[in-house]
């Protein structure tokens, strides 16, 4: 019986590659996708006056972190990484992680690889639903994209399913956020009725926990 020598091996390779039908790629892991593991955090909520006497929404154990630039305070989130600090679990089909998505409409990076999203003369690269028909000043909750992945974010948003309109905007500029109302009854804070959208020119005061920084798009016009 012949023996088989490294090059028999490597030839016997090829052969097996070249009759092997390919899988399908499958599109990259999202970097906004919820992994399994990840959810918000409990914190105890407790009020307290700030320096003009007005009642404010905190944590009881509130850090510099919870709050954005503008006061607002944001839902804590787990996030599951390895040691090598790299996004651990199991992604969780049609899940957005709202801390990784704050984080990309914040730095203005892609929500699907997490490098900066595509910026031209004319402004960063956003997609929008067709059917909307963009408009000037119009707001988003969707970060933008690089040119690598505008499929994939495609396929990733729900709101996108019917098609959409790739735009460029000059400026976006940060609007407000979107989040969860309080109120006070029976001796604690209880959730009221559905997200609102809060321009940060009115969320002092008001007592909400955010979970989804807006931007509106100025100096807007149709990709070429
Ligand atoms: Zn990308």
């Amino acid at each position: 019986m012949p023996t088989l020598t490294p090059s028999h091996v490597v030839t016997f390779a090829r052969r097996a590659q070249l009759h092997t039908p390919r899988a399908p790629r499958q599109p990259p892991v999202a970097f906004i996708t919820r992994r399994t593991g990840e959810g918000p955090a409990t914190a105890e909520l407790e009020l307290r006056s700030d320096d003009d006497g007005i009642g404010v929404l905190s944590y009881a154990d509130e850090t510099f972190a919870d709050r954005d630039s503008h006061g607002v305070l944001w839902r804590r989130y787990h996030q599951r990484r390895d040691a090598a600090g790299r996004l651990a679990g199991e992604p969780v089909a049609g899940r957005v992680h709202p801390g990784r998505l704050r984080e990309a409409m914040s730095l203005l990076t892609c929500p699907i690889c997490a490098c900066p999203a595509h910026r031209a003369d004319d402004g960063w690269l956003f997609l929008v639903p067709r059917a909307q028909r963009y408009a000037e000043g119009q707001l988003t909750m969707w970060p933008p994209v690089c040119l690598a992945h505008i499929g994939a974010y495609a396929c990733a948003r729900p709101d996108l399913r019917h098609g959409y309109a790739a735009v460029r905007s000059a400026d976006p500029v940060p609007y407000g956020v979107s989040g969860q109302r309080y109120r006070f009854a029976d001796a604690a804070f209880e959730a009221v009725d559905v997200p609102v959208l809060v321009p940060y020119e009115r969320a002092r005061g008001r007592w909400v926990v955010a979970d989804r920084l807006v931007r509106r798009l100025t100096r807007i016009k149709a990709a070429v």
